[in-house]
């Protein structure tokens, strides 16, 4: 078998970060420990939930589940440094690329002002035969077209001052990133800041119980992403990204 291909390190000239997400734990699955990096340079970075992952927990009811999540992703975040959790509370397992969900993280993205998106693998794949998740797949595509509606004022213009909203364009998004893609090119070095990624994972302690994985153990499960990936960029441990870049030029 060929050697994967080497990885390229991540850009890390910029302030802010805004990662978007379906559910919570997404981040906790393969990035947080790369935000946790980031938080540690001095970085702003702002998680939005589309959901509340009020489906994931099969023994729990959707009205009752909705605060124990929302309430482990805020403890979550704040283990690596995030103190801004937005939830946009769309329905769980059922979410649509669409103008709808667009038209809200445009918002968002004209709300927080990043200079980088990231959001999970919203490839079919994970690069294995296994699909991934329908909703992984609407936010991500809706992500990138979210950026560039965004900074179109004539897109959304309802959301803009002057208009009844109180937002502004903003168009200076460089780059969307999704973690976790199976066609990443770049990567970044999570080696020191492993352990706050675990336990940034372990917070969602309730919906880790529910998913009913008998010895399954946080820190091995992502140590067996980290490590291959770590080998390609040529450190120890580290996070996989694919990046679209936002100019029309590349
Ligand atoms: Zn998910």
């Amino acid at each position: 078998m060929d050697r994967p291909a080497p990885l390229e390190p991540l850009d890390e000239t910029w302030e802010r970060a805004l990662c978007i997400v379906a559910h919570p734990d997404d981040m906790e699955f393969g990035a947080a420990a790369a935000v946790a990096r980031w938080t540690g340079q001095g970085k702003w970075v702002g998680y939005t939930m589309v959901t509340s992952g009020e489906a994931g927990i099969d023994a729990l009811a959707p009205g009752d589940c909705r605060a124990v999540r929302e309430a482990e992703q805020v403890d979550s975040a704040r283990i690596v440094g995030v103190d801004v959790v937005d939830f946009l509370h769309q329905a769980d397992g059922v979410l649509e690329h669409g103008v709808a969900l667009r038209r809200l993280l445009a918002a968002e993205v004209r709300r927080h002002r990043p200079d980088v998106v990231i959001t999970g693998n919203f490839r079919e794949t994970w690069g294995g035969r296994n699909l991934n998740q329908a909703d992984h797949v609407a936010v991500g595509r809706a992500v990138v077209d979210a950026v560039r509606d965004a900074g179109n004022r004539w897109v959304f213009g309802e959301q803009l001052t002057g208009q009844g909203g109180e937002l502004e364009p903003w168009g200076g998004v460089r780059e969307v990133w999704a973690f976790g893609s199976p066609e990443s090119t770049h990567a970044v070095d999570t080696t020191d800041t492993f352990d706050a990624g675990v336990a940034s994972l372990e917070a969602h302690a309730a919906y880790i119980d529910g998913l009913g994985w008998a010895d399954w153990d946080a820190r091995e499960f992502l140590e067996g992403m980290a490590r291959p990936t770590g080998q390609r960029l040529g450190v120890a441990l580290a996070a996989p990204f694919e990046v679209f870049p936002m100019g029309w030029g590349d």
